[in-house]
């Protein structure tokens, strides 16, 4: 029997059938997912290539200032691109551009295996072609279905244009970061060049042909150093300045490898030689003193906005996702402000710094106290490319650290007037005695080195008496004058670290002028601290409302207290420190600010309707002879401010509910007493409740030598009686008020044997108590960092003038004291 040969499968021809049906299978499910997948594709249109979305920012009533993102962008052709540029993109992004059809499917089939192992799109297999789809019709969606879509208008892309144009078009459209989009903005913007007539160098090649990659990831070096915002302030500078700065250098780390590596892939295609590549290596990344970009209006404040716009929605939403964004900017009193900067009459003489910016800098901040709305920003002199520093609002790295500016004496209202007035019930006629003191081994001084002895808190805050603000914050406590600055939003100040010189502005981490005009913004809106804000409504490019911002307030102390701090500093622009701030019949509070040898000056003032912070300084901080916060800023201050009112009519500024007159004894701060004499009685303001009710007993009469004023012996031939200040302490003889003090030594001119000849030539020449204010011989001495301000009793100013006459004053009126009480006892005898 003939056996039939059973045709058995063997079992590796089974796996072949079984393999064969299921690719069938696959590949019939595979067409039918692709034909859904390509069902809702955008049309291929040569003409979506050209739409773009950039973001428009509009003003305060709605017009339109500018675009940001696609308007970076300028064409060029792909015969004006260096070579060396083609090369490195090429290298990096498409090796086998030229050869294949829109599709690289050796790079897709390795993608697709490994993205099938890994579950999902993970590694990249783009063609600069499939790039230029992506960026002209796609959202960045990652899926599987947006990837065919890909490929099926990527294949049509192919047929429609030449390699060329294709290439032409990629390198016009791409993103690098910093706004620039296309390989012209991108070169203009990072070192300056126009590829039309400037060569690049291989590493400026490669590093362009390197950001394209992850954009805001790569150009983060440039601004890592900047960013650091508001109310994490504090935790960052405790202790996280190390951390910054490691940061910095991870991201600048970052770039350097990713051009280095773009550097080696043009090696090993043999692009470049070994030697060329260790060379171009060696050099380091752009570092953005060069950048450049389109000019756009009022751009400190439009760079404030995209800052703010970029932390929130990123890079990507920002240039691209065509934003429309109503903002609080004024152009008229921006324009203002601008303009003022940039008169070199406002300024010292200016010099050239080695990074090619002019020095000394300053910035400018304008806001509307009831709402925040923050009406100018100008960070500079000048503005050279998108986003550089905004020395109005941003902190800058300094030696290895991130700082704002040294506020000086414009702090004091803030540490040490306002909490003192807040929580101790003080007041414009509260009494300070200014004589040296020291507290541990802190001795502050004077800036003009003399001591005025019992004066007004008012008098103090108008002649910014450093010893006055040191006490008030004593008294105060440091953690309690933090808690105070807090809540109008100063967060940089540091209890440990600064300690009583936070009183004079010795504040480590500093302060930026954004932050100054939000403070005095609560004491010009009747102590409700509103937070500065620039951004009114966010819509995304189908008008549909993405953000709404609600004005951020709270109240930061009572009405009365900044009532009185507005009126205490109103002294200080009629008769102090600030008097070139005055608007004549607009009524104006201010206080200046000066830093040792003038490093950092200030101005910080406010009517009802605008508060205004201006700063100047080096960017490196260098000593600015004979500058002063009540001298430039102030200018520049009033200049804006008068300019930015002059039609809105004059309006007083609110007195709240709960502020009395009261009349009380100018050198105990008691209700005049039986010895107060009318010239120690002072009419001020005060907070109802915290007038005094004790009655003054430190005027005292007591009897001293009529010829030395001193404690009389048994040998003084005569004695009077007079009217004099007696406390449980004595202050030195420099004390401006000496002479009215209770004496505390025995005369020493009279003795048995009559009158002491070298004791006479002490008594002679009653000497004026005070030093003589000499600003050559203060800048000799050697100064505590940050604990002198110098910007009070300049000679020549109306403060020194006056304080000048007093010192007179007293010495005469000592003078007719004592010859009318000598009257007296001869009459009497
Ligand atoms: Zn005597």
């Amino acid at each position: 029997m003939s056996k039939r040969k059973i045709r058995r499968l063997r079992p590796g021809r089974l796996i072949l059938v079984i393999t064969a049906f299921l690719v069938l299978v696959g590949g019939l499910a595979s067409l039918g997912y692709f034909a859904y997948a390509i069902s809702d594709m955008p049309a291929f249109n040569p003409k979506a290539l050209e739409v773009s979305h950039p973001t428009t920012i509009y003003d305060k009533d709605g017009n339109f200032v500018t675009r940001i993102g696609a308007e970076n962008r300028e064409s060029i052709k792909l015969s004006e691109v260096p070579t060396v540029v083609k090369e490195a993109f090429l290298a990096t992004e498409d090796e086998r551009f030229y050869e294949h059809h829109g599709i690289n499917f050796r790079s897709f089939g390795r993608a697709l295996y490994r993205n099938v192992a890994a579950g999902g799109i993970r590694e990249g297999f783009s063609t600069i072609t499939m790039q230029l789809v992506k960026l002209s019709y796609l959202t960045p969606e990652q899926t599987l279905k947006r990837k065919m879509q890909e490929i099926v208008l990527t294949l049509q892309m192919e047929r429609h244009f030449t390699k060329d144009e294709i290439f032409e078009m990629y390198l016009n459209r791409i993103y690098f970061g910093e706004g620039a989009y296309g390989i012209q903005a991108a070169a203009q913007t990072y070192f300056g060049k126009d590829l039309k007539k400037d060569e690049l160098t291989l590493d400026e090649a490669a590093f362009l042909a390197g950001i394209p990659q992850a954009p805001s990831a790569y150009s983060r070096y440039l601004h890592s150093a900047e960013s650091i915002d508001g109310e994490d302030e504090q935790q960052k500078a405790k202790g996280e300045q190390q951390k910054i700065e490691q940061q910095n250098q991870k991201d600048y780390e970052l770039t350097l490898n990713r051009r280095n590596n773009v550097l080696l892939r043009m090696r090993d295609v043999g692009i470049i030689t070994e030697e060329q590549r260790k060379e171009a290596a060696a050099k380091p990344l752009p570092d953005g003193t060069k950048m450049q970009s389109a000019k756009y209006p009022y751009p400190y404040f439009v760079d404030y906005v995209t800052e703010k716009l970029v932390q929130k929605y990123g890079e990507d939403m920002v240039y691209k996702g065509g934003l429309k964004v109503y903002t609080t900017l004024d152009p008229k009193i921006q324009k203002i402000a601008e303009a003022a900067l940039a008169n070199p009459n406002n300024f010292p003489k200016s010099t050239v710094d080695s990074n090619g910016i002019i020095q000394p800098q300053a910035a400018a901040i304008f806001m509307e106290p009831g709402t925040g709305y923050l009406r100018a920003i100008v960070g500079g002199r000048e503005h050279k490319f998108q986003r550089e520093l905004n020395r109005a609002t941003q902190y800058q790295s300094y030696m290895g650290r991130k700082i704002g500016r040294q506020p000086g004496s414009a702090i004091k209202p803030i540490v040490a007037y306002g909490p003192a007035i807040e929580y101790n019930g003080l007041g414009p006629a509260s009494i300070i005695d200014d004589y040296p003191q020291s507290y541990g081994s802190y001795s502050p001084r004077n800036s003009d080195g003399g001591f005025r002895g019992l004066i007004t808190l008012r008098a103090a805050m108008t002649s910014s008496v450093n010893i006055a603000a040191i006490q008030l914050l004593n008294s105060v406590g440091i953690e309690q004058a933090v808690k105070f600055a807090q809540g109008i939003g100063i967060t940089t100040l540091d209890a440990d670290r600064d300690g009583l010189a936070m009183a004079l502005g010795g504040i480590s981490n500093g302060v930026v002028p954004l932050d100054m005009v939000g403070a005095y913004g609560a004491f010009a809106n009747q102590g409700i601290y509103v937070k500065p804000h620039a951004i009114i409504k966010v819509e995304s490019s189908d008008g549909t409302i993405l953000d709404e911002f609600q004005i951020e307030q709270r109240r930061a102390m009572k009405a009365t207290t900044a009532y009185l701090i507005t009126d205490m500093m109103r002294s200080v622009v009629q008769s102090g420190t600030g008097t070139r701030a005055n608007l004549g019949n607009r009524p104006v509070a201010g206080k200046t600010g000066t830093t040792d040898d003038g490093k950092d000056t200030w101005f910080v003032g406010y009517t009802p309707e605008l508060v205004g912070a201006v700063w100047m300084g080096h960017d490196t901080p260098k000593a600015m002879p004979h500058s002063y916060g009540g001298i430039y800023p102030a200018m520049i201050w009033k200049e804006i401010a008068s300019k930015a009112l002059a039609d809105v009519p004059v309006r007083q500024f609110t007195r709240p509910s709960g502020i009395v007159t009261a009349t009380v004894d100018s050198k105990s701060g008691l209700l005049p007493g039986p010895n107060t004499p009318s010239d120690h009685m002072v009419t001020d303001l005060f907070a109802e409740g915290t007038v005094p009710t004790e009655v003054d007993n430190t005027h005292q009469l007591m009897d001293v030598c009529a010829i030395t004023g001193e404690l009389p012996n048994d040998y003084c031939p005569e004695r009077i009686t007079k009217s004099v200040v007696k406390l449980p302490y004595s202050v030195p003889s420099n004390v401006a008020d000496f002479a009215i003090r209770a004496p505390q030594k025995t005369c020493t001119l009279h003795t048995p044997d009559g009158i002491d000849p070298t004791a006479a030539e002490k008594y002679k020449i009653p000497d004026i108590p005070v030093n003589q204010p000499d600003p050559q011989e203060n800048n000799g001495e050697e100064k505590n960092a940050n604990s002198n301000n110098s910007d009070s009793w300049l000679p020549g100013t109306t403060g020194y003038q006056r304080f000048e006459q007093e010192i007179k004053n007293n010495t005469r009126k000592a003078a007719r004291v004592k010859e009318a009480l000598q009257e007296k006892i001869r009459a009497y005898n």
